[in-house]
């Protein structure tokens, strides 16, 4: 039976059988134990696959994994400690010193960072590109040794929402996969893998998880991207493995050779791991992300449409918006919504939006996203706080520019919250 998103949301992953627990176990234990030498032997050479230490795998770890790899339309996932590790990993499977990547570059800063920095330190050149540029203009920043090409469905904080189909097509056309990062849709918005993207990842620290409690990460291989008909770019997983004895993943786990060496090599080596008791209140997440998305969507675009009628509203961002500039890929990359972050400008400089955001009363200033409780951020005044504002418009910045990020709370009152805190702020 073909289930839909909602139910899988629910049930992938974890099926009891008769008598055992009706939700997920949590299998809270470092190592696993064996009859034999034998038996555990062939689990390090990868000739059985099994449980051994939770460094590589762990059955909760797994069950949840899977619950995201059924809902992104994947064949098999990993978790990982951090969206920020889900990234690195995911990139850094097959590309190594003295490779090349292309991102575009409106991403995440920690994204950007990960990249700039310390990428950069590992010997990967990464060329930053403008999402909107034509296929002629992404083509031309190829190079004989480039990797793969990066981006992200919906960025944070701008809400750019990508053309994931023409990202794939010039991908594709230079023989090297599309990485999805596809953290603010989640695959209840939006399923990459639909439009052509090859790997998914997520920072499921946001919606995922949704509750605010648990950092951690995930990569989705959709199993799609052929990587022997590409073998001379893919040595990493086209020649042998000699920490395995001579193993080559294609030809070992064919569609599988992806995830597995980012399990068997990366995990192996960098330990990256997820808690197993995170990834259980990561899983318990999942069960509601269905419910949880369009209620945010609804309630997020009637916020966004109250704000258009604010005198003081200098610019909104957010893609649902009928005006938005992003509102045609919005349409075809996101038609159930747009999630429940969006970026806006209120005039009256630093002051009013200090004083606007100190009214407020249920909308909570925090550096997080993309939960259920309503928060806002104001790079002017911290993340971004040493620069002047003539130094945050070099560096792209308005410094009016503020973050909001709409939870779960009653739409009404939210929208309430911000009236009252713009009638405290106007009074100066
Ligand atoms: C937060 C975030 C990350 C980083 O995830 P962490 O879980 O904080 O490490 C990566 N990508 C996007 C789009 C994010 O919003």
């Amino acid at each position: 039976m073909k289930k839909s998103i909602g139910t899988l949301c629910v049930h992938a992953g974890y099926t009891p059988k008769n008598g055992e627990s009706r939700q997920m176990p949590i299998v809270q234990s470092t190592t696993f134990k064996y009859n034999s030498s034998d038996a555990m032997g062939r689990l390090f050479d990868l000739e059985d696959s099994g449980y051994f230490y939770t460094r590589l795998q762990n059955p909760t770890n797994d069950m949840v994994a899977a619950r995201i790899a059924a809902l992104e339309g994947g064949i098999a996932g990993m978790l990982t400690s951090s969206g920020q590790a889900a990234n690195f990993f995911a990139c850094h499977n097959i590309c190594d010193a003295g490779d090349h990547m292309i991102t575009t570059s409106a991403i995440y800063g920690g994204t950007y960072n990960l990249f700039s920095t310390s990428f950069a330190k590992l010997g990967i050149e990464v060329t930053f590109v403008d999402q909107d540029a034509s296929e002629e203009e992404l083509s031309a920043a190829f190079r004989p040794n480039t990797k793969l090409v990066f981006s992200e469905t919906l960025s944070n904080p701008g809400v750019k929402v990508l053309d994931i189909e023409k990202l794939a097509r010039v991908a594709h056309s230079h023989g090297v996969p599309l990485i999805v990062d596809n953290t603010f849709p989640t695959p209840i918005n939006c399923r990459p893998i639909e439009f052509g993207a090859d790997i998914v990842t997520h920072s499921t620290t946001k919606y995922m998880d949704g509750h605010g409690t648990t950092v951690g990460g995930v990569i989705v291989d959709s199993g799609n991207f052929d990587w022997e008909a590409n073998a001379e770019k893919f040595p990493g997983l086209c020649t042998p493995d000699e920490s395995y004895h001579g193993l080559i993943y294609t030809k070992k786990f064919g569609k599988m050779a992806y995830i597995t060496k980012a399990t068997s090599q990366l995990m192996r080596d960098f330990g990256a791991i997820q808690a197993p008791q995170n990834a259980f209140y990561l899983g318990l997440g999942l069960q509601t992300l269905h419910v949880r998305m369009p209620y945010i969507n609804k309630s997020a675009l009637e916020i966004a449409k109250f704000f258009q009628t604010v005198p003081e509203l200098k610019w909104i961002h957010y893609p649902g918006l009928e005006g938005d500039a992003e509102h045609q890929h919005a349409m075809k990359y996101l038609p159930d919504g747009c999630s429940g972050v969006m970026a806006l400008a209120l005039s009256g400089g630093r002051e009013f939006a200090n004083r606007f955001m100190d009214a407020l009363q249920l909308i909570t200033i925090e550096t997080h996203v993309a939960d259920c409780h309503s928060c806002i951020l104001h790079p002017a005044s911290h993340t971004h706080r040493q620069l002047s504002d003539q130094q945050l418009i070099e560096a792209g910045v308005d410094p009016d520019l503020m973050r909001l990020s709409i939870g779960l709370e009653d739409t009404a009152d939210i929208i309430a919250d911000i009236q009252q805190a713009l009638d405290v702020a106007r009074k100066g």
